[in-house]
Protein backbone atom coordinates (compact mmCIF):
# COMPACT_ATOMS: atom_id res chain seq x y z
CA UNK A 1 0.00 0.00 0.00
CA UNK A 2 1.22 3.68 -0.65
CA UNK A 3 2.76 5.18 1.93
CA UNK A 4 1.40 8.63 3.28
CA UNK A 5 2.89 11.59 5.48
CA UNK A 6 4.54 9.86 8.36
CA UNK A 7 5.03 6.99 6.88
CA UNK A 8 1.74 5.20 7.48
CA UNK A 9 -0.28 3.83 4.68
CA UNK A 10 -3.92 4.64 5.45
CA UNK A 11 -4.67 1.42 6.39
CA UNK A 12 -2.43 2.35 9.15
CA UNK A 13 -3.67 5.26 9.99
CA UNK A 14 -7.40 4.46 10.27
CA UNK A 15 -6.12 1.64 12.93
CA UNK A 16 -4.33 3.91 15.15
CA UNK A 17 -7.04 6.72 15.08
CA UNK A 18 -9.46 3.97 15.81
CA UNK A 19 -7.20 1.97 18.64
CA UNK A 20 -6.68 5.91 19.87
CA UNK A 21 -10.01 6.71 20.40
CA UNK A 22 -11.22 3.37 21.67
CA UNK A 23 -8.18 4.10 24.29
CA UNK A 24 -9.20 7.54 24.99
CA UNK A 25 -12.67 6.47 26.01
CA UNK A 26 -12.29 3.19 27.51
CA UNK A 27 -9.09 1.90 28.71
CA UNK A 28 -7.37 5.84 30.13
CA UNK A 29 -10.25 7.22 32.19
CA UNK A 30 -10.11 4.22 35.03
CA UNK A 31 -5.81 3.81 34.87
CA UNK A 32 -5.58 5.66 37.77
CA UNK A 33 -7.98 3.81 40.22
CA UNK A 34 -6.95 -0.04 38.80
CA UNK A 35 -3.25 1.41 39.60
CA UNK A 36 -4.64 2.35 43.28
CA UNK A 37 -6.66 -0.86 43.73
CA UNK A 38 -4.13 -3.17 41.82
CA UNK A 39 -7.14 -4.68 40.12
CA UNK A 40 -7.48 -5.95 36.42
CA UNK A 41 -9.93 -5.50 34.31
CA UNK A 42 -10.54 -8.25 32.03
CA UNK A 43 -13.96 -6.38 30.38
CA UNK A 44 -11.26 -4.05 29.07
CA UNK A 45 -8.96 -7.34 27.30
CA UNK A 46 -12.50 -8.82 26.38
CA UNK A 47 -13.26 -5.51 24.48
CA UNK A 48 -9.71 -5.54 22.74
CA UNK A 49 -10.56 -8.87 21.78
CA UNK A 50 -14.11 -7.36 20.24
CA UNK A 51 -11.65 -4.81 18.58
CA UNK A 52 -10.03 -7.49 16.70
CA UNK A 53 -6.64 -6.55 18.69
CA UNK A 54 -5.74 -10.01 20.32
CA UNK A 55 -4.89 -11.68 17.21
CA UNK A 56 -4.14 -8.48 15.06
CA UNK A 57 -0.17 -9.43 13.74
CA UNK A 58 -0.72 -12.88 12.94
CA UNK A 59 -1.53 -13.71 9.41
CA UNK A 60 -4.93 -14.85 8.45
CA UNK A 61 -3.80 -18.49 7.80
CA UNK A 62 -3.60 -19.20 11.52
CA UNK A 63 -7.05 -16.87 12.09
CA UNK A 64 -5.03 -13.65 12.63
CA UNK A 65 -6.21 -10.43 11.47
CA UNK A 66 -3.08 -9.98 8.84
CA UNK A 67 -1.79 -7.19 10.04
CA UNK A 68 2.17 -6.08 9.50
CA UNK A 69 3.86 -5.92 12.95
CA UNK A 70 4.94 -2.45 12.31
CA UNK A 71 0.99 -1.57 12.74
CA UNK A 72 0.91 -4.03 15.60
CA UNK A 73 3.48 -1.14 16.83
CA UNK A 74 0.98 1.43 16.28
CA UNK A 75 -1.37 -0.47 18.60
CA UNK A 76 1.09 -0.88 21.10
CA UNK A 77 1.78 2.71 21.19
CA UNK A 78 -1.60 4.17 21.71
CA UNK A 79 -2.91 1.30 24.44
CA UNK A 80 0.07 2.25 26.28
CA UNK A 81 -0.48 5.93 25.83
CA UNK A 82 -3.79 5.17 28.07
CA UNK A 83 -2.23 2.74 30.58
CA UNK A 84 1.07 1.19 30.06
CA UNK A 85 -0.52 -2.21 32.60
CA UNK A 86 -2.72 -2.64 30.20
CA UNK A 87 -0.44 -2.46 27.12
CA UNK A 88 1.94 -4.99 29.09
CA UNK A 89 -0.95 -7.60 28.98
CA UNK A 90 -1.85 -7.22 25.96
CA UNK A 91 1.62 -7.45 24.71
CA UNK A 92 2.43 -10.88 26.84
CA UNK A 93 -0.80 -12.08 25.21
CA UNK A 94 0.57 -11.97 22.21
CA UNK A 95 4.06 -13.17 23.11
CA UNK A 96 2.68 -16.19 24.28
CA UNK A 97 0.97 -17.02 20.66
CA UNK A 98 4.12 -16.33 18.59
CA UNK A 99 5.83 -19.26 19.97
CA UNK A 100 2.18 -21.77 19.15
CA UNK A 101 2.02 -19.92 15.16
CA UNK A 102 5.81 -20.56 14.32
CA UNK A 103 6.07 -24.20 16.30
CA UNK A 104 2.71 -25.45 16.77
CA UNK A 105 1.78 -28.58 14.90
CA UNK A 106 -1.61 -27.61 12.93
CA UNK A 107 -3.57 -29.96 15.14
CA UNK A 108 -1.91 -27.73 18.27
CA UNK A 109 -2.58 -24.16 16.49
CA UNK A 110 -6.52 -25.26 15.86
CA UNK A 111 -6.78 -26.55 19.31
CA UNK A 112 -5.01 -23.32 21.19
CA UNK A 113 -4.96 -20.31 18.48
CA UNK A 114 -8.77 -19.26 17.84
CA UNK A 115 -9.51 -19.02 21.70
CA UNK A 116 -6.59 -16.59 22.35
CA UNK A 117 -6.78 -14.76 18.79
CA UNK A 118 -10.41 -13.72 19.70
CA UNK A 119 -9.61 -12.41 22.96
CA UNK A 120 -11.47 -15.31 24.98
CA UNK A 121 -8.34 -16.48 26.73
CA UNK A 122 -5.65 -14.57 27.76
CA UNK A 123 -1.81 -16.16 27.77
CA UNK A 124 0.86 -16.08 29.78
CA UNK A 125 4.66 -17.01 28.37
CA UNK A 126 6.19 -18.61 31.85
CA UNK A 127 10.33 -18.54 31.50
CA UNK A 128 11.66 -17.09 34.68
CA UNK A 129 12.02 -18.91 38.17
CA UNK A 130 13.79 -18.46 41.33
CA UNK A 131 17.01 -19.17 40.35
CA UNK A 132 16.94 -18.14 36.55
CA UNK A 133 16.16 -14.70 35.31
CA UNK A 134 18.73 -13.32 33.19
CA UNK A 135 20.83 -16.60 32.68
CA UNK A 136 17.85 -18.63 31.61
CA UNK A 137 19.17 -22.12 30.91
CA UNK A 138 19.65 -22.53 34.36
CA UNK A 139 15.92 -23.42 34.73
CA UNK A 140 15.05 -26.21 36.95
CA UNK A 141 11.49 -27.12 36.41
CA UNK A 142 11.71 -30.52 35.75
CA UNK A 143 9.41 -31.82 32.85
CA UNK A 144 10.27 -35.77 33.73
CA UNK A 145 8.79 -38.33 30.98
CA UNK A 146 6.20 -40.70 31.08
CA UNK A 147 6.67 -44.06 29.63
CA UNK A 148 9.52 -44.62 27.46
CA UNK A 149 12.48 -42.49 27.10
CA UNK A 150 11.92 -42.61 23.20
CA UNK A 151 8.28 -42.55 22.87
CA UNK A 152 6.93 -40.64 26.25
CA UNK A 153 3.14 -40.18 26.59
CA UNK A 154 3.15 -37.71 29.01
CA UNK A 155 5.58 -34.98 31.13
CA UNK A 156 5.46 -34.62 34.91
CA UNK A 157 6.27 -31.11 35.11
CA UNK A 158 7.57 -29.94 39.07
CA UNK A 159 9.03 -26.60 40.16
CA UNK A 160 8.37 -23.07 40.49
CA UNK A 161 8.18 -20.02 37.98
CA UNK A 162 8.43 -16.61 39.32
CA UNK A 163 6.81 -13.12 37.85
CA UNK A 164 4.61 -14.38 35.21
CA UNK A 165 2.43 -11.79 34.01
CA UNK A 166 -1.19 -12.33 33.25
CA UNK A 167 -0.98 -15.40 36.20
CA UNK A 168 -4.02 -15.76 37.80
CA UNK A 169 -5.92 -14.17 35.49
CA UNK A 170 -4.62 -16.06 32.67
CA UNK A 171 -6.24 -19.66 31.10
CA UNK A 172 -3.16 -20.25 28.68
CA UNK A 173 0.19 -20.67 29.90
CA UNK A 174 3.65 -21.20 27.53
CA UNK A 175 5.99 -22.63 30.28
CA UNK A 176 9.94 -24.11 29.48
CA UNK A 177 11.04 -26.93 31.39
CA UNK A 178 13.78 -29.05 31.69
CA UNK A 179 14.32 -32.55 30.01
CA UNK A 180 17.31 -32.87 31.59
CA UNK A 181 18.55 -30.35 34.11
CA UNK A 182 22.37 -30.92 33.46
CA UNK A 183 21.93 -30.38 29.68
CA UNK A 184 21.42 -26.42 29.96
CA UNK A 185 19.71 -25.10 27.04
CA UNK A 186 19.96 -28.64 25.69
CA UNK A 187 17.40 -29.76 28.06
CA UNK A 188 15.18 -26.86 27.50
CA UNK A 189 11.58 -27.61 26.54
CA UNK A 190 8.38 -25.79 26.18
CA UNK A 191 4.85 -26.73 26.89
CA UNK A 192 1.13 -25.47 26.97
CA UNK A 193 -0.44 -25.57 30.21
CA UNK A 194 -3.80 -24.62 30.63
CA UNK A 195 -4.94 -23.32 34.27
CA UNK A 196 -7.33 -26.02 36.08
CA UNK A 197 -5.08 -28.60 35.19
CA UNK A 198 -4.31 -31.00 38.15
CA UNK A 199 -0.88 -30.51 39.93
CA UNK A 200 -0.60 -26.62 38.88
CA UNK A 201 -1.64 -23.82 41.27
CA UNK A 202 -0.92 -20.21 41.42
CA UNK A 203 1.49 -19.19 44.18
CA UNK A 204 2.16 -15.44 45.38
CA UNK A 205 1.22 -12.17 43.90
CA UNK A 206 3.68 -10.04 43.52
CA UNK A 207 3.42 -6.81 45.15
CA UNK A 208 4.84 -4.33 42.23
CA UNK A 209 6.26 -0.38 41.87
CA UNK A 210 4.49 -0.36 38.82
CA UNK A 211 1.97 -1.72 35.90
CA UNK A 212 0.18 -2.40 39.27
CA UNK A 213 -3.28 -3.72 37.48
CA UNK A 214 -1.50 -5.92 35.70
CA UNK A 215 -1.25 -9.34 37.69
CA UNK A 216 2.46 -11.12 37.95
CA UNK A 217 2.68 -14.19 40.24
CA UNK A 218 4.29 -17.34 41.20
CA UNK A 219 3.50 -20.68 39.22
CA UNK A 220 3.59 -23.70 40.76
CA UNK A 221 3.90 -27.05 39.46
CA UNK A 222 3.40 -30.05 41.18
CA UNK A 223 3.94 -32.94 39.79
CA UNK A 224 1.50 -31.54 36.71
CA UNK A 225 1.00 -34.01 33.90
CA UNK A 226 1.00 -32.57 30.62
CA UNK A 227 0.51 -35.01 27.52
CA UNK A 228 2.86 -34.95 24.66
CA UNK A 229 0.39 -33.66 22.56
CA UNK A 230 1.43 -30.08 24.62
CA UNK A 231 4.64 -30.36 24.03
CA UNK A 232 5.61 -27.45 21.61
CA UNK A 233 8.27 -28.31 19.23
CA UNK A 234 10.96 -31.15 20.05
CA UNK A 235 12.71 -32.00 23.03
CA UNK A 236 15.61 -29.24 23.59
CA UNK A 237 14.18 -26.40 21.17
CA UNK A 238 12.79 -24.57 23.95
CA UNK A 239 15.01 -21.70 24.60
CA UNK A 240 15.16 -21.38 21.08
CA UNK A 241 11.53 -20.99 20.79
CA UNK A 242 11.30 -18.70 23.69
CA UNK A 243 14.48 -16.10 22.58
CA UNK A 244 12.90 -15.77 19.20
CA UNK A 245 9.60 -15.08 20.97
CA UNK A 246 11.01 -12.45 23.04
CA UNK A 247 12.87 -11.08 19.86
CA UNK A 248 9.51 -10.08 18.53
CA UNK A 249 8.16 -9.12 21.82
CA UNK A 250 10.54 -6.98 23.21
CA UNK A 251 9.43 -4.91 20.00
CA UNK A 252 5.71 -4.50 21.63
CA UNK A 253 7.18 -3.38 24.66
CA UNK A 254 9.67 -0.86 23.24
CA UNK A 255 6.47 0.60 21.19
CA UNK A 256 4.35 0.39 24.58
CA UNK A 257 7.37 2.19 26.17
CA UNK A 258 6.60 4.80 22.99
CA UNK A 259 3.65 5.59 24.03
CA UNK A 260 4.22 5.79 27.29
CA UNK A 261 6.92 8.85 27.56
CA UNK A 262 4.98 10.71 24.77
CA UNK A 263 1.61 10.18 26.88
CA UNK A 264 4.29 11.96 29.58
CA UNK A 265 5.94 14.34 27.37
CA UNK A 266 1.73 15.48 26.19
CA UNK A 267 0.69 15.65 29.97
CA UNK A 268 4.47 17.98 30.94
CA UNK A 269 3.68 20.42 28.13
CA UNK A 270 -0.10 20.84 28.45
CA UNK A 271 1.18 21.23 31.88
CA UNK A 272 3.58 24.23 31.22
CA UNK A 273 1.19 25.96 29.31
CA UNK A 274 -1.25 26.14 31.79
CA UNK A 275 1.25 26.78 34.92
CA UNK A 276 1.80 30.69 36.13
CA UNK A 277 4.92 31.58 37.95
CA UNK A 278 7.35 34.69 37.43
CA UNK A 279 4.61 36.84 35.25
CA UNK A 280 4.00 34.06 32.85
CA UNK A 281 3.01 30.77 31.93
CA UNK A 282 6.20 28.11 32.61
CA UNK A 283 6.30 27.16 29.13
CA UNK A 284 7.86 30.65 28.44
CA UNK A 285 11.10 29.48 30.34
CA UNK A 286 13.80 28.51 27.82
CA UNK A 287 15.46 26.41 30.59
CA UNK A 288 11.96 24.37 30.98
CA UNK A 289 11.95 24.64 26.74
CA UNK A 290 15.28 23.00 26.16
CA UNK A 291 13.84 19.91 28.76
CA UNK A 292 11.08 19.40 26.36
CA UNK A 293 12.73 19.22 23.31
CA UNK A 294 15.39 16.59 24.88
CA UNK A 295 11.95 14.72 25.74
CA UNK A 296 10.37 14.87 22.41
CA UNK A 297 14.02 13.88 21.30
CA UNK A 298 14.52 10.74 23.10
CA UNK A 299 10.76 9.82 22.14
CA UNK A 300 11.75 10.10 18.21
CA UNK A 301 14.55 8.07 18.85
CA UNK A 302 12.90 5.48 20.27
CA UNK A 303 9.68 5.20 17.98
CA UNK A 304 12.75 5.33 14.61
CA UNK A 305 14.86 2.21 16.30
CA UNK A 306 11.10 0.93 16.92
CA UNK A 307 9.77 1.06 13.99
CA UNK A 308 12.91 -0.23 11.71
CA UNK A 309 13.33 -3.01 14.17
CA UNK A 310 8.72 -3.91 13.13
CA UNK A 311 9.69 -3.40 9.70
CA UNK A 312 12.79 -5.72 9.83
CA UNK A 313 10.48 -8.45 10.95
CA UNK A 314 7.71 -7.86 8.56
CA UNK A 315 10.98 -8.06 5.81
CA UNK A 316 12.04 -11.52 7.32
CA UNK A 317 15.34 -10.31 8.35
CA UNK A 318 16.81 -10.91 12.19
CA UNK A 319 15.65 -8.95 14.65
CA UNK A 320 17.56 -10.09 17.57
CA UNK A 321 19.95 -6.95 17.44
CA UNK A 322 16.98 -4.41 16.23
CA UNK A 323 14.51 -5.68 18.78
CA UNK A 324 17.41 -5.40 21.40
CA UNK A 325 18.64 -1.37 20.63
CA UNK A 326 14.60 -0.88 20.23
CA UNK A 327 13.64 -2.20 23.64
CA UNK A 328 17.00 -0.60 25.39
CA UNK A 329 16.23 2.66 23.66
CA UNK A 330 12.63 2.91 24.53
CA UNK A 331 12.72 1.96 27.60
CA UNK A 332 15.27 3.99 29.12
CA UNK A 333 13.63 6.90 26.98
CA UNK A 334 10.08 6.26 28.94
CA UNK A 335 12.38 6.15 32.13
CA UNK A 336 13.93 9.22 31.52
CA UNK A 337 11.29 10.98 30.08
CA UNK A 338 8.74 10.24 32.63
CA UNK A 339 11.34 10.96 35.27
CA UNK A 340 11.35 14.69 33.36
CA UNK A 341 7.64 14.76 33.63
CA UNK A 342 7.92 14.52 37.27
CA UNK A 343 10.00 17.37 37.72
CA UNK A 344 8.42 19.54 35.24
CA UNK A 345 4.63 18.87 37.64
CA UNK A 346 6.88 20.04 40.66
CA UNK A 347 5.42 19.13 43.59
CA UNK A 348 1.92 17.96 41.80
CA UNK A 349 4.28 15.40 39.81
CA UNK A 350 4.96 14.21 43.21
CA UNK A 351 1.57 13.83 44.21
CA UNK A 352 -0.86 10.63 43.12
CA UNK A 353 -3.17 13.24 42.43
CA UNK A 354 -1.51 13.02 38.71
CA UNK A 355 -0.84 10.84 36.63
CA UNK A 356 2.83 10.87 35.84
CA UNK A 357 4.10 9.64 38.91
CA UNK A 358 2.80 6.41 37.92
CA UNK A 359 3.89 7.02 34.42
CA UNK A 360 7.26 6.78 36.27
CA UNK A 361 6.48 4.06 38.02
CA UNK A 362 5.10 1.93 34.69
CA UNK A 363 8.70 3.01 33.32
CA UNK A 364 10.81 0.96 35.22
CA UNK A 365 9.70 -2.49 35.39
CA UNK A 366 10.61 -2.16 31.41
CA UNK A 367 14.29 -1.67 31.70
CA UNK A 368 13.93 -5.27 34.02
CA UNK A 369 11.65 -7.41 31.94
CA UNK A 370 11.72 -9.15 28.42
CA UNK A 371 15.36 -9.03 29.28
CA UNK A 372 17.31 -6.25 31.32
CA UNK A 373 18.82 -3.33 29.51
CA UNK A 374 21.80 -5.39 30.84
CA UNK A 375 21.30 -8.17 28.42
CA UNK A 376 20.30 -5.67 25.84
CA UNK A 377 23.65 -4.59 25.43
CA UNK A 378 25.77 -8.29 25.41
CA UNK A 379 23.19 -9.09 22.83
CA UNK A 380 23.99 -5.53 20.67
CA UNK A 381 28.01 -5.86 21.45
CA UNK A 382 27.70 -9.70 20.30
CA UNK A 383 26.36 -8.60 16.83
CA UNK A 384 29.40 -5.73 16.70
CA UNK A 385 31.75 -8.36 17.46
CA UNK A 386 30.42 -10.81 15.00
CA UNK A 387 30.24 -8.59 12.09
CA UNK A 388 34.37 -7.48 12.86
CA UNK A 389 34.91 -11.34 12.57
CA UNK A 390 32.94 -11.81 9.60
CA UNK A 391 30.70 -14.26 11.07
C1 LIG B 1 6.98 -6.41 35.93
C2 LIG B 1 7.67 -7.67 35.52
C3 LIG B 1 7.01 -8.57 34.71
C4 LIG B 1 7.63 -9.77 34.34
N1 LIG B 1 6.95 -10.66 33.55
C5 LIG B 1 7.53 -11.85 33.23
C6 LIG B 1 6.81 -12.83 32.47
O1 LIG B 1 5.66 -12.63 32.04
N2 LIG B 1 7.42 -14.02 32.21
C7 LIG B 1 8.68 -14.31 32.65
O2 LIG B 1 9.16 -15.40 32.37
N3 LIG B 1 9.38 -13.40 33.38
C8 LIG B 1 8.84 -12.18 33.67
N4 LIG B 1 9.54 -11.25 34.42
C9 LIG B 1 10.87 -11.59 34.90
C10 LIG B 1 11.98 -10.87 34.16
O3 LIG B 1 12.08 -11.36 32.85
C11 LIG B 1 13.28 -11.02 34.96
O4 LIG B 1 13.11 -10.30 36.18
C12 LIG B 1 14.48 -10.50 34.21
O5 LIG B 1 14.77 -11.33 33.10
C13 LIG B 1 15.72 -10.41 35.09
O6 LIG B 1 15.93 -11.59 35.79
P1 LIG B 1 16.19 -11.54 37.37
O7 LIG B 1 15.09 -10.77 37.99
O8 LIG B 1 16.42 -12.94 37.83
O9 LIG B 1 17.52 -10.70 37.55
P2 LIG B 1 19.02 -11.26 37.43
O10 LIG B 1 19.17 -12.05 36.20
O11 LIG B 1 19.37 -11.91 38.72
O12 LIG B 1 19.83 -9.93 37.29
C14 LIG B 1 20.12 -9.03 38.37
C15 LIG B 1 20.91 -7.85 37.81
O13 LIG B 1 22.15 -8.31 37.25
C16 LIG B 1 22.24 -7.93 35.88
N5 LIG B 1 22.90 -9.02 35.14
C17 LIG B 1 22.60 -10.35 35.18
N6 LIG B 1 23.43 -11.05 34.39
C18 LIG B 1 24.27 -10.13 33.83
C19 LIG B 1 25.38 -10.23 32.92
N7 LIG B 1 25.76 -11.40 32.40
N8 LIG B 1 26.01 -9.08 32.58
C20 LIG B 1 25.62 -7.88 33.07
N9 LIG B 1 24.57 -7.73 33.92
C21 LIG B 1 23.92 -8.85 34.30
C22 LIG B 1 20.80 -7.73 35.42
O14 LIG B 1 20.72 -6.87 34.32
C23 LIG B 1 20.18 -7.12 36.68
O15 LIG B 1 20.48 -5.75 36.73
C24 LIG B 1 8.95 -10.05 34.78
C25 LIG B 1 9.62 -9.12 35.60
C26 LIG B 1 9.00 -7.95 35.97
C27 LIG B 1 9.74 -6.98 36.84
Amino acid sequence: MTAVAGGLTPEERLLKETVREFAAKEIAPGAAARDEEERYDRSLFTRMGELGLTGLPFPESVGGAGFSYRAWTLVMEEIAYADMAMAVSLSVHILSQFPVVTWGSDEQRARWLPEMLAGRKLGAFALTEPGAGSDAAALRLSADRVGPTEAPTAYRLTGTKIWITNAGEAERYLVFATVDPAAGAKGVTAFLVEAGTAGFRFGRKERKLGIRSDTASELIFEGCEVLVANRLGEEGQGLRIALSALGEGRISIAAACCGLAQAALDAAARYLTERRAFGGVLAEQQGLRFMLAEMAQRVAAARALTRAAAEAKDRGEPIAEASSLAKWTASDAAMSVTTDAVQLFGGSGYSREFPVERMMRDAKGAQIYEGTNQIHRLIVADHVLMRIKGE
